[in-house]
């Protein structure tokens, strides 16, 4: 499942994507070609401390360029072709360790670079104990005590960040007291 948020107000985009292709990497540019229509390649890699990956993609057309002559888009392929040859050298090591000018200069040598001011990227999941609290209330007593009875107690992992809540007897039967007593509030009011 592939979501885009664009923190500035933008509206949030959800899609599912088929398990094509057989690393991350290859998912993704089947992803962006299908979806989105646009010529993607991308390499990800990692060591265990810290990952790095690199995208290029084709900018899309604009209309004079959708009208332009025919050498100018072959001139456009071969200039794609170019840069993802070139692109494709990369290796892990340079990924990981090179400094984003460096790397650019040492593929892309013969090529124009322009270098824009770099975006701080940080990992966030917003799952929180809580909220899975309150999704499990959601089961209803029956079902928590039957899987309490089943397994003994009860694990939710979060799929995104790799989490793992567990929640024993006594939690299980916390979670139900605090489901009676929003039960009983409702009730007053
Ligand atoms: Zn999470």
């Amino acid at each position: 499942m592939i979501t885009l948020d664009p923190k500035d107000g933008g509206q949030a985009y959800q899609g599912i994507v088929p398990l094509e292709g057989d690393s991350i990497s290859a998912i993704l540019e089947n992803y962006m070609l299908r979806s989105e229509q646009i010529d993607t390649k991308i390499w990800l890699c990692c060591d265990g401390n810290s990952a790095a990956g690199m995208l290029i993609q084709k900018l899309p057309e604009t209309m004079n360029q959708v009208t332009q002559a025919e050498d100018l888009i072959s001139q456009d392929l071969e200039t794609w072709n170019r840069v993802g040859y070139l692109a494709s050298t990369v290796t892990e090591d340079e990924l990981l360790n090179l400094p984003t000018e460096t790397l650019l200069t040492r593929l892309f040598n013969e090529e124009d670079i322009r270098l824009f001011e770099a975006s701080p990227t940080a990992f966030f999941c917003s799952c929180t104990r809580e909220s899975v609290s309150n999704m499990l209330r959601m089961l209803g007593d029956k079902e928590l005590t039957s899987i309490i009875e089943e397994r003994g107690n009860i694990e939710v992992n979060c799929d995104f960040c790799n989490t793992l809540y567990t929640f024993d007897k006594v939690d299980a039967a916390q979670l139900m007291i605090t489901e009676a007593v929003i039960t009983t509030s409702l009730e007053i009011h």
